[in-house]
């Protein structure tokens, strides 16, 4: 990673299967994308997404995906812009692949948040959440619906964020 791309201000992720791609039957979501947009981009955002995402920027944050699917970064970024969210950056696993894990022989875990200076990273998975604490980066682990995930993450950011000052 270059020096360059480094603004100071602190990294927060957000993984995207289960986390904020999750299912209509067990989720409250955001609405549908109109047709035909619907028929291209099927995946239903967790409820209050686009406002959690955008209030995070707002507050001076760098809000990054970093997914271990495969699905390609422009039509991550695409879907996103169709409900108003930009990323500051996406790490998909094929980027993971070429930047992180490398030619290395020993296996890295699927997700190294650290590598790329993301100081709190939200993922359903526990085996992500507790690898934290071994290779050095905050989670919040994040599954079942919760009416109050946004001020929970957000209540996290500013902890972390106020013990880096
Ligand atoms: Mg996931």
């Amino acid at each position: 990673m270059s020096e360059k791309t480094y603004s100071g201000k602190m990294r927060v992720s957000f993984d995207l299967d289960e986390v904020l791609f999750v299912s209509p039957e067990t989720h409250k979501t955001e609405p549908k994308l109109p047709f035909p947009l619907d028929r291209i981009f099927k995946e239903r955002l967790r409820l209050g997404t686009p406002e959690l995402i955008n209030s995070l920027q707002n507050m001076g944050y760098e809000v990054w995906v970093y997914t271990s699917s495969f699905r390609s970064i422009r039509y991550i970024k695409l879907l996103f812009l169709f409900y108003g969210v930009r990323f500051d950056d996406i790490v998909n696993g094929t980027r993971h692949l070429r930047e992180v894990q490398r030619d290395r022989k020993e296996i890295l875990p699927q997700k190294l948040p650290n590598r790329y200076r993301i100081s709190l990273h939200i993922d359903d998975e526990s085996i992500v959440c507790s690898m934290g604490r071994q290779y050095g980066y905050n989670t919040y682990q994040l599954n079942a619906q919760d009416d109050n995930w946004k001020e929970k993450i957000i209540e996290r950011a500013e902890e972390i964020r106020s013990n880096r000052l």
